[in-house]
């Protein structure tokens, strides 16, 4: 039976799963938001808020212009990302580059980055799994987001799936209502555009859903762009 692996795996990774989950205390990263982004980057390195950092190669912490005005967020670094310690520089990343590259936005004048900033996975026969955050997770990593917001002031957030867009508001969003919908947040001048993740669509199989949800994608890119001219 395939399962019987994973099945032995679990039972023998689940005291020491109990040993870590007592031991870490949970708590919001430590962060100053009056530092400059190169210096949160530097401190973001030896983040231990939550156990990810126990597996993930790196932190994988955002990049791009620091006075963007439009700020990307995904939900976590991929597996390729967590190797070479850049956000948006696998699969997921391409199709979303490409996509930019049709809205005639260029990557190097936005700020990508994500809500988590440790790469979760599982292991899986010699694959490394992505797993979707808990909300503690990205609870505890929230003031690194929140300080690279305070810097970068983007005018429009563009937040990828539902993990970045509940980070961002707040509240766990209706993906098929909210999705492409401008929204702004309190009484802020910024402006919020939920979209799909493209490291869910790149998992899809059905090619029309792909497509529609890649189409999708631009147009919200799109939006944004119509929003900061
Ligand atoms: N998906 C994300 O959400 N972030 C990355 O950095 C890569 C893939």
């Amino acid at each position: 039976m395939p399962e019987a692996k994973v099945i032995s795996n679990l039972i023998k990774e689940t005291p020491a799963l109990l040993d870590q989950m007592r031991d870490q205390k949970w708590h919001e990263a430590q962060v100053d938001p009056n530092l400059d982004l190169v210096t949160l980057k530097h401190s973001a390195i030896n983040c231990k808020a939550c156990p990810l950092y126990n597996e993930a190669t790196q932190t994988v912490f955002g990049e791009g212009a620091l006075d963007a005005s439009i700020m990307i967020v995904g939900e976590q670094p991929g597996e390729e990302e967590d190797r070479v310690g850049r956000p948006f520089v696998g699969g997921a990343g391409k199709l979303l580059e490409s996509q930019l590259s049709k809205a005639s936005i260029k990557r190097e004048d936005i700020y990508l980055t994500n809500t988590v900033k440790h790469f979760k996975y599982k292991n899986h026969d010699d694959l490394r799994v992505p797993i979707t955050p808990l909300g503690r997770e990205a609870h505890a990593c929230r003031p690194w987001l929140e300080a690279e917001i305070q810097n970068v002031q983007p005018k429009v957030i563009i937040a990828l799936g539902v993990s970045a867009a509940t980070a961002i508001l707040g509240r766990r969003p209706v993906l098929v209502k909210e999705r492409g919908v401008p929204l702004k947040l309190n009484d802020s001048e910024r402006t919020i555009i939920i979209s799909w993740d493209p490291t869910a669509i790149i998992r899809i199989k059905n090619q029309k859903t792909a497509s529609d949800k890649t189409d999708d994608l631009l147009s919200d890119l799109k939006l944004a762009k119509r929003i900061i001219e």
